[in-house]
C-alpha cells in the first residue's frame, strides 16, 4: 500500500449508532485514527483537510438494491457510472442486483462484476440469483456464489413464485453463513398485465392495475417459510400497508425477516400516473396515500429496517414509449438521502439518527458488510459521508452522474445533500464533485 496523506474531516457533528458528538475525524492509512476535539486531532503535517462545518459526519450509506445494468445494458448504466452516482449520493457500498444479461447466476459473471467494481467510487457488492436464469425453477449454484462473497440472493425483478422452490432456496441458504434470501414480492399471476397500482386511479386512467394483494400474498407466505426453515428472508421494496402490517406481526413473533422500502414508495403516489408519464412506472407500483403513510410508519417503528434505492436506469428511448409499453424503474442513488431528509426527517417522522440507521448501519448489517455502517471510531475502516443537512437544491436530470435520466423528481426542491464521501480513506466526492 503506497503512503497516503492523512485526512482530517474538520468541524462536523459525528453521528453513528453509538451516539452523536461534535468532533474532528483523523483518517490515516484507510482507517479512522482518531475522533476527538479539534485541539487533540490538530492537523498532522501534510494532512488534507475536508471542511465539515455545519455538516453531519456519518458512516457511509449502504444501498441494498441497485441495478447497475452491467453486463448487458451498459448504455443505461455501467458499474463505473453507477458507483459514481452512488458515491455522490453518500453511499460507500451498493449491492448490485442480478437481473443483468447474462444474469448473476454464475460464478464467472459474479467475478467479473466484482472485478469491474474494484477501482470505482463505491464498493460494489454482487447479489446472486436464487434460481438459474431467474427462471424460478432450478436453484442457482448458491454455494459457489457464496464462496465468492455473495450474501444476498435474489431473483429481483422476478418473484420466486413457487413456494416449494422458495423453501428449497431457504433450506440451502441455511448452510451458508450470513446468507439472506431477498424476495421481490409480487405474485406474477396477480400482477400480470398490470402497469400501475390497482385502485381508483387505475380505473379512472384506464390503465390495468397490479393489486396490493400481489405483494402481501407473497410476503405472508414467505414469512411462514422463513419461520419453517429458520432462514432469514429479506423483503425488497415493501410498498403496501398490508405487507407492512404482515412484517410487523412477523417481527413481533420473532420471525427471521427484514425489510426495505424505496424512497419513491414514501414520496410518490399512484396519482402521479395521471399524466401517463412512464417515468412514474415502477414495480411494485407507486401506491396510495394510505400505503405511503404505512411505509413511513413502518420506517419509524423499525418494522422496515432499511431504505434502499431500487435505482433502475433506463435509456431515454425506453421511457419515451407509451406507459403500458415502457419498462418499470426509476433512478434513485443521487436522491435517496435528500428524499429521506426532506420527506421523513424534516417533517418529524424520523429522527436524523434513525434515518441514518435505515440508510447505513442497518443495511450494512443485513448484507454482512462489516467494513461499512460505522461506528466511526478508532481502527474502523474509513467509509464515511459528510452531509450538509440544510442546503436546498433542485433535482436537474442533466446534472446527474448516472448514464440515464429517468428521475421522477426533475425540478423537485429537496433539503440536504452529500458534501464529501470517503471510501477506504480516500475522498471520492469532495464538495459535491466526484473524484473518480
Ligand atoms: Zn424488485
Amino acid at each position: 500500500m503506497p503512503d497516503r496523506s492523512d485526512l482530517v474531516i474538520r468541524g462536523g457533528r459525528v453521528v453513528d449508532a453509538t451516539g452523536e458528538r461534535q468532533a474532528d475525524v483523523l483518517v490515516r492509512d484507510g482507517v479512522v485514527a482518531e475522533v476527538g476535539e479539534h485541539s487533540s486531532v490538530g492537523r498532522p503535517d501534510g494532512a488534507r483537510v475536508l471542511d465539515a462545518g455545519g455538516c453531519i459526519v456519518a458512516p457511509g450509506l449502504v444501498d441494498l438494491h441497485a441495478h447497475l445494468r452491467e453486463p448487458g445494458d451498459e448504455e443505461a448504466e455501467t458499474i463505473e457510472t453507477g458507483a459514481r452516482a452512488a458515491a455522490l449520493g453518500g453511499f460507500t457500498a451498493v449491492v448490485a442486483m442480478p437481473n443483468t444479461e447474462p444474469p448473476l447466476d454464475d460464478a464467472a459473471v459474479v467475478a467479473s462484476v466484482l472485478g469491474a467494481g474494484r477501482a470505482t467510487a463505491c464498493e460494489v457488492v454482487s447479489a446472486g440469483c436464487i434460481t438459474k436464469g431467474r427462471g424460478g425453477e432450478e436453484l442457482a449454484p448458491m454455494g459457489e456464489l457464496h464462496a465468492l462473497g455473495v450474501r444476498i440472493f435474489t431473483d429481483d425483478g422476478a418473484c420466486v413464485t413457487a413456494g416449494g422452490v422458495m423453501r428449497r432456496a431457504l433450506e440451502y441458504a441455511h448452510s451458508l453463513p450470513g446468507a439472506v434470501v431477498a424476495q421481490h414480492a409480487e405474485d406474477p399471476s396477480l400482477a400480470a398485465g398490470g402497469h400501475m397500482h390497482e385502485g381508483s386511479w387505475s380505473s379512472r386512467l384506464g390503465i390495468p392495475g397490479r393489486p396490493a394483494a400481489a405483494e402481501s400474498a407473497i410476503v405472508g407466505r414467505d414469512i411462514l417459510l422463513a419461520e419453517l426453515t429458520g432462514t432469514r428472508v429479506h423483503f425488497l421494496h415493501l410498498s403496501t400497508a398490508d405487507a407492512v402490517e404482515l412484517v410487523r406481526d412477523a417481527k413481533r413473533r420473532g420471525a427471521p425477516v427484514t425489510a426495505e422500502a424505496a424512497p419513491h414508495h414514501f414520496t410518490l403516489t399512484d396519482a402521479e400516473c395521471r399524466g401517463f408519464d412512464p417515468v412514474f412506472k415502477v414495480h411494485p407500483p407507486l401506491p396510495t396515500e394510505t400505503d405511503v403513510a404505512a411505509i413511513k410508519a413502518g420506517l419509524a417503528d423499525g418494522t422496515i429496517d432499511a431504505i434502499a434505492t431500487d435505482h433502475a436506469p433506463h435509456v431515454p428511448e425506453a421511457k419515451e414509449r407509451p406507459f403500458e409499453e415502457a419498462p418499470p424503474g426509476m433512478l434513485g442513488l443521487e436522491t435517496a438521502l435528500a428524499l429521506t431528509l426532506s420527506e421523513l426527517v424534516e417533517p418529524g417522522a424520523l429522527s436524523l439518527r434513525d434515518a441514518l440507521a435505515r440508510l447505513s448501519w442497518q443495511p450494512a448489517a443485513i448484507a454482512g458488510l462489516d467494513a461499512h455502517g460505522g461506528p466511526i471510531s478508532e481502527g474502523r475502516p474509513a467509509n464515511l459521508c459528510v452531509i450538509d443537512p440544510s442546503v436546498r437544491w433542485e433535482v436537474d436530470p442533466i446534472r446527474l452522474a448516472s448514464r440515464s435520466r429517468n428521475t421522477p423528481y426533475a425540478g423537485r426542491k429537496l433539503t440536504g445533500r452529500v458534501r464529501h464521501t470517503v471510501l477506504g480513506g480516500e475522498p471520492v466526492v469532495v464538495d459535491g464533485t466526484a473524484q473518480r
